[in-house]
């Protein structure tokens, strides 16, 4: 079975070559000014959105001596929602689209009231913004295919 890919800091090449370059010195994670990296099982930096979104600001490529994480490497993670979306099951919710500073969800309203959700893949910069405010979880981040759906960090 083929494991999920974990998010690490932006900048991170594939998984080899990142554990190859990574001492697991935590600087990444003390120069995030929004507190996102916290580190795995193995003391590798792990992105958590519980709290907070990613500015791309490369405070954490910047802080990287070993060369782990790399500006230029393109950012393939976008978010998703799932199937437990409240919109999806007739309940109103658009916390998810005030938080959406690209503008990449939106609501088309339906006849009773309702809303059809939309995620505009090509706005959304997966900055994961919208994870935590979601009140049921329904949001995540995967990743698409880098010729299609990349954008540097
Ligand atoms: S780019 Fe900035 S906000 Fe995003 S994980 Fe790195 S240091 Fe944190
Ligand atoms: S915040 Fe969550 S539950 Fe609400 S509309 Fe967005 S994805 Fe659905
Ligand atoms: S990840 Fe960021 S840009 Fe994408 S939908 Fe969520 S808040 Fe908007």
């Amino acid at each position: 079975m083929t494991e999920a890919p974990v998010q690490r800091p932006p900048g991170a090449a594939g998984d080899v070559s990142f554990h190859d370059a990574c001492t697991q010195c935590g600087d990444c994670a003390r120069a995030c000014p929004e507190g996102i990296i916290l580190r795995d099982g193995e003391g590798f930096p792990v992105l958590s959105f519980a709290e907070g979104e990613c500015t791309f600001c490369n405070a954490c490529i910047d802080a990287c001596e070993p060369g782990a994480l790399n500006a230029g490497t393109p950012w393939l993670w976008r978010a998703q929602v799932g199937d437990n979306c409240l919109s999806d099951q007739g309940v109103h919710c658009r916390t998810c689209q005030d938080f959406c500073d690209a503008r990449a969800i939106r609501f088309q309203l339906k006849p009773g009231g309702l809303a059809d959700m939309s995620l505009d893949r090509d706005s959304c910069t997966g900055c994961g913004g919208c994870i935590a405010p979601c009140p049921v979880g329904a949001i995540t981040l995967v990743q698409f295919k880098p010729e299609t759906e990349a954008r540097p960090c």
